[in-house]
């Protein structure tokens, strides 16, 4: 017989193989974080009020455009993420086309000689990355460039990625909580819990980030079969024609509207953006489009002003990870998002155990 181990009053009873990563928010961050982790041998279970398939405007992932495109003034880490979701949304275009994800051509016109942290980075991995001459743009532009790009329809994606997420064997609860208390109390035999809550961490009691807010988006749906080519303005107008392959359409926008929590879609503005998306490419979008051709679409973007938050806190056996706040770039951090928590997990697993 050896020796009896003795283990601290609070050793949990389910083997350590067994205990959940606890994921709060199925969003495309809670669920590409649940994919992730779950192929890594990880048990996830995701807890949140609105699951994919959902429709309430609050939950942005549902809205979203949405486009891969190269952010202008953001650190090379964040560049870095950006990068693998390339490669990752990339992969589900080639191999898995129920993922939603298409790949299409890009142009993008610039108001002015770009700064140096433009987005004009993305040459470094964007397919087929060319400088256009003046005349291939507008003349009131200044530069302009095209490229091959990533769209995700998040029609389909969601459910994609919930289907997936089951046959891995994580599981979803439908429940809204008021704090990430309520969830260690739920999961006593877990230490290890990502909030991925979006606009949420603005109200959650124990979180309470008085640095995010709701920032209003609304965009009108194009039903066209010319939906290959995304169009880019960034400046004073900003204004994008994304499209939607395999919803027959494109999406023109945009708009972002600070603490605007309506959710009926405003008619001037959706007058608007069909006319800067016209002014802005004529060949796909006509000047009056019939009226059985358009929906409109309105969606809370979970902004937070000095960026997203992405880092892990340890508190006493507990491990707390945070990633939200990602305003209009969900969808093109998300994959390398999940690679990074699932990094941070094994960092914190690997602490507890030895
Ligand atoms: C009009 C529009 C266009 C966009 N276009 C693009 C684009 O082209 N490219 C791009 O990359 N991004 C785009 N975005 C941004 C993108 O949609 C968001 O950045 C992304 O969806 C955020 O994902 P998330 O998982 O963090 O949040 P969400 O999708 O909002 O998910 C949050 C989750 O947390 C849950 N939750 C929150 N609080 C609680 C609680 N208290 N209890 C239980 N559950 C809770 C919610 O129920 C939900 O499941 C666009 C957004 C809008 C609105």
């Amino acid at each position: 017989m050896g020796e009896l181990q003795h283990y601290p009053a609070d050793t949990p009873n389910v083997p350590f193989a067994q205990r959940p990563i606890i994921i709060l928010g199925a969003g495309i961050i809670g669920c590409a974080a649940a994919r992730q982790l779950l192929q890594n041998g990880f048990p996830v279970i995701l807890v949140a009020e609105y699951l994919p398939g959902d429709q309430d405007f609050r939950y942005a992932s549902a809205w979203a455009g949405a486009a891969w495109h190269p952010a202008g003034g953001i650190s090379p880490e964040w560049r870095y993420l950006q990068a693998i979701s390339h490669r990752q949304l990339l992969k589900m275009a080639q191999e898995e086309p129920e993922s939603g994800v298409s790949i299409v051509d890009a142009l993008e016109y610039v108001e002015r000689p770009p700064a140096e942290n433009s987005s004009a980075w993305g040459r470094t991995l964007a397919a087929k990355w060319r400088d256009l001459q003046p005349g291939e743009y507008p003349s009131e532009f200044s530069c302009g460039w095209s490229y091959e790009t990533l769209v995700t329809d998040p029609t389909l994606h969601m459910p994609y990625l919930a289907k997936k997420i089951t046959a891995l064997g994580g599981q979803f609860i439908r429940k809204r909580v008021e704090s990430l208390e309520d969830l260690y109390g739920m999961f006593p035999e877990s230490s290890i819990f990502i909030n991925a809550s979006g606009i949420g961490s603005q109200t959650l009691k124990d979180v309470q980030d008085d640095l995010c807010f709701p920032e209003r988006g609304q965009n009108v749906f194009y039903k066209t079969k010319n939906c290959r080519t995304m169009y880019f303005r960034n400046g004073q107008e900003y204004t994008y024609v994304i499209p939607r392959p395999m919803s027959h359409g494109v999406i023109l926008g945009g708009v972002k509207q600070a603490d605007n929590l309506s959710s009926e879609p405003d008619m001037e503005i959706a007058r608007d953006e069909i006319a800067r998306a016209h002014r802005l490419a004529p060949e796909i979008v006509p000047e009056h489009p019939p009226e059985d051709t358009l929906s409109y679409i309105v969606g809370i973007r979970p902004s937070r002003k000095g960026g997203f938050r992405l880092d892990s806190e340890q508190q006493g056996n507990r491990y707390i990870l945070s990633a939200y706040g990602f305003g209009g770039g969900g969808y093109a951090f998300s994959y390398g998002v999940a690679d990074a928590l699932c990094k941070m997990v094994e960092k914190a697993e690997r602490e507890n155990v030895i």
